[in-house]
């Protein structure tokens, strides 16, 4: 189709030179069967990403050719056979190869499951997903490392364009699963997606419904992990798969504006704030936090005359409405999500703590609250900032930067990072003879409060002397 461009491809990939391939080259010529390497490890190669998942299919059973390759490879390979799939997988060194039969797919409309059967590999390349995921390279002795290129994949990469080998419609309604991969893809790569595939994506979007939550989840996470996360969830809107998957973004979207006075569209914001993170960190839950830190302002907006447009508490309702997105979604309902609830309950408080003066006192509570995560919080805080005025980017980064300062100053006088109380409850039931009652938690949070707002140091004679004192106006006494 291109054949200049292709010929430029041919046979130049070093890394088809390790010595498993040619052992799986040689296996597979005593064998007599045609076997090629294909998919996204040949993706791969062309786009300098290094990827030890290696799919190999092989005209016939791929279970015996992965068994004779096994005996040669020897102990240190570690076979797993899949009988009821016709596939098998070598882990050998740092490399997972999977070895399959190449096949013929036809789809039943309730499930992602196809009807299978023995094929070329032709019918195998049909199946793939995109035509930068159907290239093959031959292993075979007589043709090795000559690409099989049926859909013109190399022209994609060039271009950088996903597009389905065959009519996208059917590829989505096949396996909708394809349509996340697609968005994934694009916003992994960084590719267009071409015009059709694009129609298609929405076209076929109530197909969503047969792929489970999981799978969804999986390729969100990729789109999350990605360099500029927000292409995945704009191309996610663009195609009306947003509004399925995450209403609560999808709510987000749009100005209102009475009297004049309008706010700004939260859900630009929201991706901005998500790119701005992704630029600092890796960590998925941040940019998960980052995603949802705003998801209380569409339950919480109202007009007020005076003063225009407000989302009062919307922290607080975001917080709360985290368990539920979380359980729908499948994710999970672990140490990550209470992570994600404590970062969007606290994301206004770094900025808060300026507009006021900075008291020592409001540094420490926001430090115990924060605990270990308050280098998280105070980034997700810089990323917030998104105005266009410069003035006040400027002022606000100022801010930020004192309160840092604030935070360092605090932590190394006070140590309240991840403060326990000096003195436990236990103490506090030993020392007045106590059985677990109310009055115990009072105590405790009269101690905390006076170390938070320095009253009293964070030392345990200090504590100790406040908790006598508390539990006397309480009317209780020490048993000894
Ligand atoms: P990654 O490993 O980054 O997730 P990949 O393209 O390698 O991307 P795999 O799940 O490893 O994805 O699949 C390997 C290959 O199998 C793909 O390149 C593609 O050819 C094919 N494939 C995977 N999933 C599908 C699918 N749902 N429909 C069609 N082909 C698929
Ligand atoms: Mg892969």
């Amino acid at each position: 189709m291109f054949p200049e461009i292709s010929k430029k491809y041919f046979m130049t990939q070093d890394s088809l030179q390790a010595p498993v391939f040619h052992l799986i080259s040689s296996t597979a010529d005593e064998m007599g069967l045609d076997c090629y390497v294909i998919g996204g490890w040949v993706r791969d190669q062309y786009l300098h990403r290094p990827s030890n998942d290696i799919d190999v299919v092989v005209i016939g059973s791929g279970i015996e050719l992965a068994k004779a390759l096994k005996n040669k490879l020897g102990k240190s390979a570690h076979l797993s056979v899949f009988k009821n799939f016709g596939t098998a997988q070598i882990k050998y060194k740092d490399l997972e190869i999977e070895i399959v039969g190449a096949r013929k797919e036809s789809y039943d409309r309730n499930s992602r499951k196809p009807i299978v059967e023995d094929g070329t590999l032709e019918d195998d390349q049909n199946r793939r997903d995109f035509t930068i995921n159907a290239m093959a390279f031959c292993l075979n002795g007589d043709r090795f490392g000559q690409l099989q290129d049926p859909f013109g994949g190399i022209r994609d990469l060039e271009y950088r364009i996903i597009r389905t080998p065959l009519d996208p419609s059917i590829t989505f309604c096949d396996d909708p699963l394809r349509i996340l991969r697609c968005v994934r893809f694009a916003t992994q790569l960084r590719f267009n997606i071409e015009e059709r595939t694009f129609e298609a994506l929405s076209k076929n979007r109530d197909r969503l419904a047969i792929v489970s939550p999981e799978r969804i989840l999986e390729e969100l996470n990729k789109i999350m992990a990605s360099p500029t996360p927000s292409i995945g969830f704009y191309l996610l809107d663009k195609a009306q798969l947003l509004e399925l998957i995450l209403p609560e973004l999808h709510r987000l979207k749009g100005v209102d504006v009475r009297n004049g006075k309008g706010h700004k569209d939260i859900f630009v914001h929201t991706l901005q704030v998500v790119d701005n993170v992704a630029k600092k960190s890796d960590d998925l839950w941040l940019r998960w936090a980052a995603l949802f830190h705003d998801i209380g302002k569409f339950p919480t907006k109202r007009f007020d005359e005076k003063t225009g447009w407000t989302f009062h508490n919307h922290n607080f309702i975001g917080e709360k409405m985290i368990p539920g997105i979380f359980k729908r979604m499948k994710f999970p309902l672990n140490e990550k999500m209470r992570y994600v609830q404590k970062i969007v309950n606290l994301h206004m408080r770094p900025i808060a703590l300026v507009e006021e003066e900075i008291t020592d006192s409001a540094v420490r509570r926001l430090l115990f609250e924060a605990g270990d995560d308050i280098e998280d919080l105070m980034l997700l805080c810089e990323a917030d900032i998104t105005s266009r005025n410069e003035e006040k980017v400027k002022r606000y980064t100022q801010n930020l930067q004192e309160v840092r300062q604030k935070l360092k100053d605090i932590e190394q006088k006070d140590h309240v990072r991840n403060f326990q109380p000096p003195v436990s409850g236990n103490e506090i039931m030993e020392t007045f003879g106590l059985a677990p009652c109310q009055e115990i938690g009072q105590i405790k949070s009269v101690i905390k409060d006076a170390i938070l707002d320095g009253k009293i140091p964070n030392e345990y004679e200090a504590a100790r002397q406040l908790m006598l004192e508390t539990a006397a106006k309480l009317g209780l006494s020490p048993v000894k």
